[in-house]
């Protein structure tokens, strides 16, 4: 088996090792990690379709993460993906309509995120006594809403880990916000920001690279790593799931091995995309990765024009998770289209945050043919819910809606009919408000649990446990500051007193 390593894609070239990369989660240049060269899937398709979720997860993750034994990433997989998740298949892939939904919202939190995130706390726990580290390690997330509470589940009261969390006061559902503050553990910290997701991550990873901060913590035997999905710790757990989605395909009989897929993404940090595409890359046949942006339509512009422009208004939209002007995991494309030039990436990031833009030459545009942009508006994706409802009685997110309602475009302009994969990102019942008003808007004078009973009552699907759990749970933190602030708030946390 090939070793990998891995490299900033911003730094010299010099290379680390998978848990090393794991441990740091950013480079200290700024730039994000990524494996010097993708790997080969080694296993035939016909083989992956008759394995069940832990051995596809384990046969994708072995050829990225080398430096771990097996016993070691069977130890990780096997304490991930077991009764938090609410089915034995993990990640199910049901035929709805004309395409496939993989529902990725079996975790403990409802959403996408809990397929790396429950991963995560075993790969860095496994990384550090890897590593000889002997300090605390300190999570320091910004969220849009999904990722901070799956990154609280999952290092809720793990030994050796702390958590602080990071979200938009009034950027994100109630429910989610619900979840968030109720959070158990001794080792964990919620705030809300008076500012939107993009000014918490630039917090977040301005004071990832300060120096001074990283001294201080030392001092408190403490340091920083990140759960956000620039972790390779977390994008390599979501290449795993297209394999997955793929091979169940094929075991179905819905596909033969080698036949081509589309798989649609709802997409906000470019990560769920991006773990798609490195799949591709290994070998897992696909025509086209259609990337669904919602009215925060970025990446769509870019995929059009070639021109990466944040320069716009910050929209609040039902689909909060892709409420997101800056795509951290698109710098792993970038660099990659660049001719894995990290003086040509520099160049472009150095443009983003100077002038908030930048523009790709041709000759990198030609490299983006496997993607398609697209996107939905409010009004598309309520209507794109309510029809689906009704044609099937299967009821979407309003993540998934926006999949959903790009990919009708998708067909009706491109008359492409190559099998679908929807990725489906999140339960309704994490947007039960959204998902409810778009079938019925009388249903809006409801309050947040009588609309949980009513989609349960519509779509059949039992209320999951993490809604039931928050029904009455305690407040546990009610922490909000200024976008100045957050620093402050961290030192407290930590004891830091200067
Ligand atoms: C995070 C999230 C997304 C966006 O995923 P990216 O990897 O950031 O593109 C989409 N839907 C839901 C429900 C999410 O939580």
């Amino acid at each position: 088996m090939m070793n990998i390593l891995y490299k900033s894609t911003r730094g010299d070239g010099s290379k680390i090792t998978a848990s090393q990369a794991i441990l740091k989660g950013l480079s200290d240049d700024g730039g994000l990690f990524v494996p010097d060269s993708l790997p080969k899937l080694h296993i035939s398709l016909e083989k992956l379709a008759e394995m069940d979720y832990r051995e596809v997860a384990f046969e994708v993750m072995r050829l990225f993460l080398t430096d771990f034994t097996d016993q070691e990433l069977k130890y990780c997989i096997d304490n991930a993906y077991d009764s938090k998740f609410d089915t034995e298949e993990i990640a199910p892939v049901r035929k709805i309509g004309d395409a496939y939904i993989m529902e990725l919202f079996h975790g403990s939190t409802i959403a996408f995120k809990d397929m790396a995130l429950s991963i995560l706390p075993y790969l860095m726990t496994v990384a550090a006594r890897k590593n000889n580290i002997t300090n605390d390690i300190v999570i320091l997330t910004a969220t849009s809403g999904d990722t901070g509470k799956a990154a609280l589940a999952g290092f809720a009261d793990v030994p050796g880990t702390k958590i602080i969390v990071f979200y938009p006061k009034g950027g994100v559902s109630r429910i989610q916000e619900l979840q968030m503050v109720t959070q158990k553990g001794a080792n964990t910290f919620v705030v809300g920001v008076k500012g939107n997701f993009d000014d918490c991550q630039s917090a977040v990873k301005k004071m990832f690279n300060d120096p001074s901060l990283k001294e201080l913590l030392n001092g408190k035997k403490c340091q920083f790593s990140s759960a956000n999905s620039i972790n390779i710790g977390r994008l390599v757990p979501q290449i795993a799931y297209y394999v997955w989605a793929y091979s169940r395909l094929v075991k179905n009989g819905e596909i033969k091995a080698g036949d081509k897929v589309n798989f649609v993404v709802p997409t906000g940090n470019f990560g769920n995309i991006l773990a798609g595409f490195y799949a591709s890359l290994m070998g897992l046949p696909v025509n086209r990765f259609i990337c669904a942006s919602n009215e925060n339509k970025v990446l769509y512009d870019f995929f059009k024009t070639g021109v990466y422009d944040k320069n716009r208004e910050f929209i609040l939209t039902s689909s909060p998770s892709m409420d997101i002007l800056i795509s951290s995991n698109l710098e792993r494309l970038i660099y990659m289209i660049s001719g894995n030039s990290e003086e040509q990436n520099k160049a472009f990031m150095k443009s983003l945050s100077e002038n908030g833009r930048y523009e790709i030459p041709e000759e990198s545009r030609a490299q983006l043919s496997a993607f398609y942009g697209g996107f939905a508006s409010e009004e598309e994706n309520a209507e794109g819910i309510k029809e689906t409802y009704e044609q099937t009685g299967y009821i979407t997110d309003t993540h998934t809606g926006v999949a959903n309602a790009v990919y009708k475009k998708y067909v009706s302009e491109t008359g492409d009919r190559t099998p679908a994969v929807i990725v489906s990102t999140a339960s309704p019942y994490k947007f039960s408000r959204a998902v409810m008003t778009a079938i019925d808007p009388e249903l809006d004078s409801l309050d947040d649990f009588a609309l949980i009973d009513e989609l349960n009552r519509k779509s059949n699907v039992d209320i999951p446990k993490a809604v039931k759990d928050i029904i009455d749970a305690d407040i546990r933190h009610d922490t909000v500051c200024e976008i100045g602030e957050m620093e402050q708030k961290v030192k407290g946390f930590l004891g830091i007193n200067e």
